[in-house]
C-alpha cells in the first residue's frame, strides 16, 4: 500500500455515544500499520477508551491531550507509542481532559489549539521521511470544543453509523456543526468516510439501516460493513484491539478492509 504523499488528517466523530467511534478508530489504525502506513491516534475522548485499547498508560496526570491543548505542550513531548505495534504512536487522554472544554473557554484561538500543535510538528505534513502516514482523532460524543479542534484540525471526517433503529437521528446536528466549521473555520474539511458498524447481517433491520445510509450518503459509505462481534467488543478488555487479539475473526478482517478502502479512496489526496 503507497504512502499517502502528505499526512492525512481523519476525524472520527458522532455525537452519538456507543456508535463505534473508538473502536473504529483503534482498528482502523492498526488496520493502516498493518498496511504498512505510520499512524498517530489522538485520544480526544476524556474517558480514555483509545488509550486502554491501545494499551497506552492514561492515569490521571499522565501528560496526553489536556496538555496539549490547555498547556500548549508540543505534540512530540506527549506522544509515546503504542506497545507492541511498531509504527503505532498514541496521544492519550486522561479525565483531566473533562475538564478542558470549560477551560478553554477563556483562552484565545481555542478551537484552532489542536490544528497548531499539529502543524508545529515535523511528522505532519509531506516532507519528512518519517511523516505520519495518517493522524486518527477519536472524538467524545458531543459537539463541544474539543470535537470542533479537531474538526478544525483535519481534513477529513469520517462518521461511524451504527445499523440500528435511530441511527440517522441526530446526524444533521453532526452535518450542520461540519459545515459551520468549514464555512468559518476550515475550508478543507470534508465528510470523506462513513463507516457502517455494528451490522447484524441476519437482520432486515441493519439492511434496512445500511440501504437507508448509502441512499443519503453514495459513495462516502465504505462498501466494507463492520458486523456485529463479541470478538471485536471483548478484546479492550486484554489491552489490544481485534486486530491482534483475533486477527482472524470477521470483525479483525472487516476493520483491515476498511483501512484498505480508506487508503485507497485517498491515494489521490
Ligand atoms: P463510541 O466510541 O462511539 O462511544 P465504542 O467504539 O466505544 O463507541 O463502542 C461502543 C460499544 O460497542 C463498546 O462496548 C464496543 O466494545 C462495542 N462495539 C463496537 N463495535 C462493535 C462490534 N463491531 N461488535 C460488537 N461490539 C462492538
Ligand atoms: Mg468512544
Amino acid at each position: 500500500m503507497p504512502r499517502p504523499r502528505r499526512t492525512r488528517v481523519i476525524v472520527a466523530a458522532n455525537q452519538k455515544g456507543g456508535v463505534g467511534k473508538t473502536t473504529s478508530t483503534v482498528n482502523i489504525a492498526v488496520g493502516l500499520v498493518q498496511l504498512g502506513q505510520r499512524v498517530l491516534v489522538i485520544d480526544l475522548d476524556p474517558q480514555g477508551n483509545a488509550s486502554t485499547a491501545l494499551n497506552v498508560d492514561h492515569l490521571q496526570g499522565t501528560p496526553g491531550t489536556y496538555e496539549l491543548l490547555v498547556d500548549g505542550t508540543p505534540v512530540e513531548d506527549l506522544v509515546v507509542p503504542a506497545p507492541d505495534l511498531p509504527g503505532l504512536d498514541v496521544i492519550p487522554a486522561t479525565i483531566d481532559l473533562a475538564g478542558a472544554e470549560i477551560e478553554l473557554v477563556r483562552v484565545e484561538g481555542r478551537e484552532g489549539r489542536l490544528k497548531r500543535a499539529l502543524s508545529q510538528d515535523q511528522r505532519v505534513g509531506e516532507t519528512a521521511d518519517d511523516r505520519w502516514d495518517y493522524v486518527l482523532i477519536d472524538c467524545p460524543p458531543s459537539l463541544g470544543l474539543l470535537t470542533i479542534n479537531a474538526l478544525v484540525a483535519g481534513a477529513e471526517v469520517m462518521i461511524p453509523i451504527q445499523a440500528e433503529y435511530y441511527a440517522l437521528e441526530g446526524l444533521g446536528q453532526l452535518l450542520k456543526t461540519v459545515d459551520m466549521v468549514r464555512a468559518h473555520l476550515n475550508r478543507d474539511l470534508s465528510v470523506s468516510t462513513i463507516l457502517i458498524t455494528m451490522y447484524d447481517a441476519r437482520t432486515r433491520l441493519a439492511a434496512g439501516v445500511a440501504d437507508e445510509v448509502r441512499e443519503h450518503f453514495g459513495d462516502q459509505v465504505l462498501r466494507t460493513y463492520i458486523p456485529r462481534s463479541v470478538r471485536v467488543s471483548e478484546a479492550p478488555s486484554y489491552g489490544q484491539t481485534v486486530m491482534t487479539y483475533d486477527p482472524g475473526s470477521p470483525g479483525a478482517l472487516s476493520y483491515l478492509e476498511a483501512a484498505r478502502e480508506i487508503a485507497q479512496k485517498g491515494s489521490g489526496r
